[in-house]
């Protein structure tokens, strides 16, 4: 421990906090329900938010790939954050600005020079505990950072993640890419520790 003190000193790399290394950002993605009563992959006390960024980090000072990171327990760090409805956020406007491209599967947008830090609530305050990745194959590799306090964006602004689709622009029969959150999980004896009080 380090205190529980931690940021991103460098464009892409978070340390301190419950992290013993820095940790490099490999990629961020969004987890989003078809309606705000649904979205987030994380819950505060049963409260659910319409949506969670997780922003993927690996140990790149003990590993030399992210696949090697992968395997270990002290290979990831996910950062957290929920999206709640609120004003337009400015941070967010590079990304949901750039959807219509990227609308279906295998379509790519360019976001070099995107600084994630433009996406953190002022208050940096976190529980902290050793999991798992959300998607298979569930690796125990991750300590998980979940901000407490959520960034705020507008209902505009969350309807254009409705707008994606699972499917490859040729494909008939579009499924919306929504709900794609996994429900909370057990703890299972896990410890959930939080850095204020
Ligand atoms: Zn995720």
């Amino acid at each position: 421990m380090n205190g529980y003190h931690w940021g991103y000193d460098d464009v892409n790399v978070i340390q301190g906090g419950p992290l013993d290394n820095m940790y490099r950002l490999k990629q961020f993605h969004f987890h989003w329900g078809s309606k705000d009563c649904a979205g987030s992959e994380h819950t505060v006390s049963g409260k659910i938010y319409p949506s969670e960024l997780h922003l993927v980090h690996w140990n790149a000072v003990k590993y030399k790939t992210f696949g090697e990171a992968a395997q270990a327990p002290d290979g990831l760090a996910v950062l957290g954050i929920f999206l709640d409805i609120g004003a337009e956020h400015n941070g967010l406007h590079q990304i949901t600005d750039a959807m219509y491209m990227i609308k279906f599967k295998e379509t790519v947008a360019d976001f070099k020079g995107f600084n994630p830090k433009c996406l953190l609530p002022l208050r940096l305050d976190y529980w902290t505990y050793p999991g798992s990745l959300t998607t298979p194959p569930l690796l125990e590799s991750v300590t998980w950072i979940v901000l407490k306090d959520p960034i705020f964006v507008s209902e505009k602004q969350m309807g254009k993640f409705r707008t994606l689709c699972f499917n490859g622009e040729d494909e008939e029969n579009r499924k919306r890419m929504e709900n794609n959150f996994r429900p909370p999980q057990p703890l299972k004896g896990r410890t959930v520790r939080a850095s204020f009080k």
